[in-house]
């Protein structure tokens, strides 16, 4: 195929001077995707492909849902963008209004920014300026748990798995945080006072240092797909609110019902004092992400100095990405959205637990509308990627993870594309 392109083919001009994501330059091998449209992807030769990946977690109603298109034309002619200072616009409001009525209990105010990173980055600027605020400049530190991902900017990726987050790699650069063992007890497993040990033990030694403990709820995303129990969430909570340390929820891959609720720590009951969200939150129409903090952090910075949150985006609050979002809420307050989660849940319990004797699988796992296959070694892209686009699946693995979170109006038959699809590049391809 490569050698029958033209210098004006886009994937050559592509390769030739566009970066892709954790990819060399001239990443390869890489499809040309023209449209989008509810559950398929359609390429430039015309193969179409079953989405199993909502793109990254955010496109949970499909592409080009016609209620999210209406409202981003209906923005764009009135006003696309307009700076965030001093101006203000009824998208942002009712999103951030919005937003706090959904979200678990005492969060009240909002911060928009443009990427889940940057949702992160400023949930840590919060706690530390909520310390600075109280006259505690020492509580600095981040407390947090192995096999968590949360962006890759470097206050981010100084939280991510030391592993996979390429701690060596980048070394000095990095300010060292606490990590305890990723939460080790499954999410159907009885959770037992052992598996917070680590973790109980760190802040009992830290909390003098120790500005928050931030960490994903229930499901850990790109850091492993590991899925733990509600009681480690429970527990943390009451640890944190023992040793007076604020907690940070990262939600950007769970929030808007991924796990069967509409935020992971539904699951648990229990609510942060900071909330992160992004991916999903605009149906995967616009890069926009928030970050929501409850009283206790709100009132100490503005009871301190300088008495302001110090950050501030160029593109926050932009008004087609707020009526993105709120068009998205709209759907999902109108969908029956928990059944049709519940049912991708069997569906990919049914499915995908036939791989389980594979040789080379160790573990297949379900939560939610996200299923996982985790193998004993990385697969080799190369061949598998173009697997699944022959089998009419857009899949793509990450490591030794082969996973799938499918939009939530995927209809049966799609379904079985993309569990069909991962279940023979296994054997066929992989095992
Ligand atoms: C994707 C993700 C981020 C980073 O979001 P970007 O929009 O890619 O910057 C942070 N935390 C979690 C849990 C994520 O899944």
């Amino acid at each position: 195929m490569a050698d029958s392109r033209s210098p004006d083919d886009l994937i050559t001009r592509d390769q030739r001077r566009v970066w892709h994501p954790y990819a060399p330059p001239s990443a390869s091998p890489l499809f040309e995707i023209v449209e989008a449209q509810g559950v398929r992807l359609r390429l430039a030769d015309g193969r179409e492909l079953v989405d199993g990946m909502s793109s990254w977690w955010a496109c949970i109603h499909g592409y080009r849902h016609p209620h999210i298109e209406a409202a981003v034309r209906d923005q764009l002619e009135r006003m696309p963008h307009v700076m965030f200072g001093g101006l203000t616009h009824e998208p942002a409001v009712s999103l951030c209004e919005r937003l706090v009525a959904m979200a678990p209990a005492g969060l009240e105010r909002v911060f928009l920014s443009d990427s889940g990173s940057v949702a992160v980055e400023v949930a840590i600027k919060l706690a530390l300026q909520y310390w600075l605020s109280l006259g505690r400049p020492e509580k600095k530190r981040l407390l947090t748990v192995r096999g968590g991902y949360h962006g890759d900017t470097f206050a981010t990726m100084a939280i991510c798995d030391p592993v996979n987050g390429m701690h060596d790699y980048f070394g000095e650069i990095l300010p060292r945080h606490l990590f305890a063992e990723r939460p080790a007890c499954r999410f159907e497993e009885p959770f037992e006072e052992r598996h917070i040990a680590e973790i109980a033990d760190l802040l009992a030694n830290h909390c003098h240092e120790v500005a928050a403990v931030i960490l994903e709820p229930i499901v850990q995303g790109a850091g492993g797909m590991w899925f733990y129990a509600p009681g480690y969430l429970k527990r943390l909570r009451e640890l944190c609110d023992e040793f007076d340390v604020p907690l940070i929820f990262d939600e950007i891959a769970t929030g808007f019902g991924r796990s069967g609720r509409l935020f992971a720590a539904e699951h648990a009951g229990v609510a942060p004092d900071l909330l992160c969200v992004g991916k999903a939150l605009t149906g995967g129409t616009l890069s926009l992400a928030a970050t929501l903090a409850n009283a206790r952090i709100c009132d100490a910075i503005a009871g301190g100095s300088p008495g302001a949150l110090m950050h501030g985006p160029t593109f926050m609050g932009n008004p087609l990405a707020c009526a993105a979002a709120c068009a998205s809420l709209d759907i999902l307050e109108a969908e029956p959205w928990q059944a049709r989660v519940a049912h991708i849940e069997a569906r990919l319990r049914e499915a995908l637990m036939g791989c389980r004797a594979l040789p080379g699988v160790s573990d297949v796992r379900v939560l939610g509308a996200i299923g996982v296959v985790e193998l004993e070694e990385p697969v080799d892209m190369s061949l598998v990627q173009p697997a699944f686009v022959e089998r009419g699946a857009w899949v793509r693995p990450f490591g030794r993870l082969v996973y799938t979170m499918p939009p939530y109006v995927i209809d049966d038959e799609d379904l079985a594309i993309v569990t069909g699809a991962i279940c023979s590049v296994l054997e066929e391809v992989v095992c």
